[in-house]
């Protein structure tokens, strides 16, 4: 079968690769470089593999797994754990991370007034499905250079507010959190549940331990943008029999291969009363894609050091590496800006240099979850449950995570093998350097 990522995408020409044409291009029309540069560094990949198993599972079915442990479910648990050398003793496929982080929270007792502990820069639904239960989120700041929660904000958060009955935390970026053991360990020893949301990290690792090793459950999503994309999906995994038990209530009808109900009518109606299963199709692809993960793991680390390399000597540019034993997901590639060395000029002005070079560069237009309206007023809404007494939130606080984005430069990431896209990241690196002659 071809090797589609030995190969450029099928709107890109291999001639059109080549150092000469690349170079000739971003000359010419640099938005048109940019574009190519998107093109290449597009993801999901969709393979012939994936097409064909999933055509193949169309016509043989089921086409419902009622127990996740069974079926395709169940092999794609399986066969993620021994992927990522996850060792957890129970999992469970949902149909999406926020539904299985939502299954996750009301396991561990989040209810209405319950205090959690929660990483305050990361993609919302980290703690949405904790507002929805009618919980105050505690937002906590992250470090300012690798935008991960550190264990002294998780501890002194703990120490000021004693009734927090859960901590969530997110890999940013990819980038595992790297006091994830320290925070593991003070949420056993305050025995203070601890929600790992593993949706940027599939594959992450901090010495030796695979992220989704850490939390009292950990979730991974699935959905199209991922890394083991489904399309939509999601996993959960816990070493307690119990929260398993729990998370199958929720969103199974309580139907598992371990901790089902001795109540058979409990079992019928389940507890939490959702309906959260995994299609067995979105199952099918991620199974098939997850054959692929070691290879783009390895395609993303080999083309970000080229990058990373290539623009060592920019003086307005740093990057954050993690400590050698730690592997990152490379999830994001994101480089920091160094007002000093670039002659006072603004990063808005460095950036719109930059793109009428041809550098494929973005701003983060991200922000604190407390930039958003949810945590700064009392809304109302005819579905929200959202507890009005839960702390809310200014512009002032989380000047960290602020500074983060602020100071973030985004370059494509590219899964591809480096002989593909290798002279692209090279030139995009020259039009970086290049642009400094015409810096504001
Ligand atoms: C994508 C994502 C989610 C939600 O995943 P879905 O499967 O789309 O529900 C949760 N947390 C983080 C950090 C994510 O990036």
């Amino acid at each position: 079968m071809d090797d589609e990522l030995a190969r450029p995408p099928r709107d890109v020409g291999s001639a059109d690769l080549q150092p000469i044409r690349l170079r000739e291009l971003a000359d010419r029309d640099p938005a048109a470089f940019r574009r190519l540069c998107f093109r290449l560094s597009r993801w999901p990949i969709v393979t012939a593999e994936d097409e064909l198993a999933l055509s193949e599972y169309i016509r043989s079915g089921p086409m419902s797994v009622i127990d996740p442990g069974q079926g395709v479910s169940g092999e794609l648990l399986d066969e993620f754990q021994r992927r990522l050398g996850l060792q957890r003793s129970h999992g469970l496929t949902v149909n999406s991370a926020t539904n299985g982080l939502h299954a996750a929270y009301r396991a561990v007792g989040v209810g209405p007034g319950v205090r959690v502990a929660a990483i305050g820069y990361t993609f919302h639904a980290t703690v949405t499905p904790a507002l929805d239960l009618g919980a105050h989120p505690i937002l906590m700041d992250v470090d300012p250079v690798t935008g991960n929660l550190r264990y002294e904000e998780v501890l002194r958060t703990l120490d000021a507010h004693s009734d927090v009955q859960a901590i969530a935390l997110n890999h940013n970026w990819g980038v595992p959190c790297a006091d994830i053991g320290r925070i593991a360990e003070l949420s056993r020893s305050r025995g203070i549940p601890l929600i790992e949301d593993c949706s940027h990290a599939h594959g992450a690792s901090v010495d030796g331990t695979p992220v989704g090793g850490f939390g009292t459950v950990s979730v991974f999503s699935m959905q199209g943008k991922k890394l083991v994309p489904g399309g939509e999906g999601g996993l959960c995994f816990t070493d307690d029999a119990a929260l398993h038990a729990a998370m199958l209530l929720v969103g199974h009808y309580g139907f598992g291969r371990a901790g089902t109900p001795e109540d058979e009518s409990l079992q019928q109606t389940g507890l939490g009363g959702l309906q959260n299963r995994m299609h067995p199709l979105a199952a099918v692809l991620a199974r098939s894609q997850l054959c692929r993960l070691d290879r783009v793991l390895r395609n993303r680390a080999e083309n970000a050091a080229r990058l990373r390399e290539a623009l060592r000597e920019v003086p307005y540019l740093s990057f954050s590496e993690p400590p050698a034993a730690h592997r990152s997901s490379h999830y994001a590639f994101r480089a920091r800006f160094e007002p000093e060395g670039a002659d006072g000029a603004a990063l808005v002005d460095v950036i719109a240099t930059l793109r009428r070079a041809g550098a494929p560069v973005e701003l983060d237009r991200g922000g604190p979850l407390s930039r958003k309206t949810i945590y700064r007023e009392q809304i109302d809404s005819p579905v929200s449950r959202l507890d009005p007494a839960r702390p809310l939130y200014t512009d002032h606080d989380l000047p960290n995570a602020t500074e983060f984005c602020r100071r973030s430069i985004i370059l494509p990431v590219f899964s591809r093998d480096p002989a593909v896209v290798g002279d692209t990241i090279d030139v995009i690196a020259e039009r970086i350097h290049v642009s400094r002659k015409t810096m504001p």
